[in-house]
């Protein structure tokens, strides 16, 4: 997005033009803006809320976590989705989503079933064997490259530092292992730029609650250039992206999304944006930060507090949120390690399962927390002696989320086994047991 690339010829749109699809976007032009080498910008007057384009996947992929839950197509959610008869594990609508995928899906079809529990690629490594068997297949441009061919995208190879360059060679290495038996894997040079070129353009889809669904490239929208101001913002509809105006916008005016989440104070922003695209921001947010003052509020107290303790404390905060991230993702990696050889009832499996809930609490993220617990249950319940306290917290752990989240009857159920336990281990009378009888008569 930095670097200036030749703007395409006036003739090269009209060359695929055969009929099944212009090379353009009407309202919309590809343009050098100044400072950021190319971008997008519109030709006509757009109101709050108009749609600008649609931009159908170049590919995508479903996560791994969302197989069952969603056709691996079209992103539909539904109950009774139609299972593939040769893995048993990709999921479908009808014949015809399954049809569609099948150039796809074949690339993990058998390698699933033959790899079994330790078919574990990332989930970039599956995008970009996708988008390798893709350019194989696709010779025309795609409906998704009306602007920026997918070879154009913007690539950091050069800007990457050791560790992204490691996890690059893990991800590499995930590609030869699981993809190569149906996929001709290019050479080192080249993998190593696609990944760069995914890692900088790559979109993660999300569902209405932001919940990751899957990834997918987008050369067209990979085009627009990013401001803290964002004049459109990017929804998904199945794995297609639509870009709608925020912001009314008049002929020439510069599209622009947001690649960060904004909530952050200025410096943070471009901390992240110069980590994972190699730029800095120059918006006028980024310029005046007038919303940095009410970002980073400090507790009133009869002495202002030193400049130099908030900026500590920052810093603290800064390394705290990394850490407790790296730990999430820590939990997750271990037990898809470990969880190749040991079974979920393990007692390893367990441990880990019971950190990974902790942390998930601590986050407050209640769906990993019921994930995570539901699996620990049921062990723990036959591992433990039948009056533990271990099992009586976790039960209450459990039941008290569900009555957070409105599941009520799971709630019920699991408050009332943690009382069974209680009742016995504390006596009818303690107040954790009186207390815990209110809270389920109170439901
Ligand atoms: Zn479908
Ligand atoms: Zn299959
Ligand atoms: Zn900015």
């Amino acid at each position: 997005m930095l670097h200036p690339t030749s703007l395409p010829t006036q003739s090269e749109g009209e060359q695929h033009g055969d009929g099944t699809m212009a090379a353009i976007i009407d309202g919309l032009e590809r343009f050098d803006s100044p400072g950021k080498g190319r971008g997008l910008r519109v030709t006509r007057p757009f109101k709050v809320g108009e749609l600008l384009f649609s931009c159908p996947a170049y590919s995508s992929v479903l996560s791994a976590a969302e197989r069952g839950c969603r056709c691996e197509f079209c992103f539909h959610r539904k109950e009774g989705l139609a299972r593939c008869g040769k893995c048993k594990k990709a999921f479908y609508c009808n014949v015809k989503c399954q049809k569609a995928d099948w150039a796809m899906h074949k690339l993990e079809c058998s390698a699933m079933n033959a790899f079994g529990e330790n078919w574990v690629p990332s989930e970039t490594s599956r995008l970009v064997a996708r988008i390798l068997a893709k350019k194989k297949i696709q010779k025309e441009k795609s409906a998704s490259e009306k602007l920026l061919l997918i070879g154009e995208m913007q690539s950091h190879l050069e800007d990457e530092d050791n560790e992204k360059r490691e996890r690059t060679e893990a991800d590499i290495a995930g590609l030869h292992r699981f993809f190569s038996k149906h996929l001709e894997v290019p050479d080192q040079k080249d993998l190593l730029t696609l990944f760069s070129q995914v890692a900088c353009n790559g979109f993660t889809i999300e569902d209405d609650e932001l919940s990751h669904m899957g990834t997918a490239v987008y050369p067209d929208v990979a085009l627009i250039n990013h401001s803290c101001l964002p004049s459109v913002i990017v929804t998904y509809n199945g794995t297609s992206a639509e870009i709608r105006a925020v912001q009314d916008m008049k002929p020439g005016d510069e599209v622009l999304i947001s690649y960060i989440d904004l909530l952050y104070p200025t410096d943070d922003r471009n901390n992240r944006l110069r980590e994972y695209y190699y730029f800095t921001c120059e918006c006028s947010e980024c310029t005046n930060k007038s919303k940095d003052k009410a970002k980073l509020k400090a507790r009133k107290q009869s002495d202002p507090i030193e400049p130099q303790v908030i900026s500590n404390m920052v810093r603290y905060a800064r390394k705290t949120i990394r850490e407790f991230r790296a730990l999430k993702h820590m939990c997750e990696q271990s037990l898809e390690e470990m969880g190749a050889v040991f079974d979920d009832s393990n007692v390893y499996m367990l441990h880990m399962m019971y950190q990974a809930m902790g942390v998930c609490i601590y986050m407050q993220d209640a769906d990993g927390a019921l994930r995570y617990g539901g699996k620990v249950l049921k062990p723990y319940s036959k591992l433990y002696p039948p009056y533990s306290l271990n099992v009586s917290s976790m039960y209450l752990k459990m039941g008290r989320i569900y009555m957070q989240v409105d599941r009520h009857s799971e709630g019920i159920s699991a408050l009332k086994k943690a009382m069974a336990i209680m009742e016995v281990a504390h006596g009818k009378d303690h107040h954790y047991v009186t207390q815990l009888r209110k809270e389920i008569a109170q439901k």
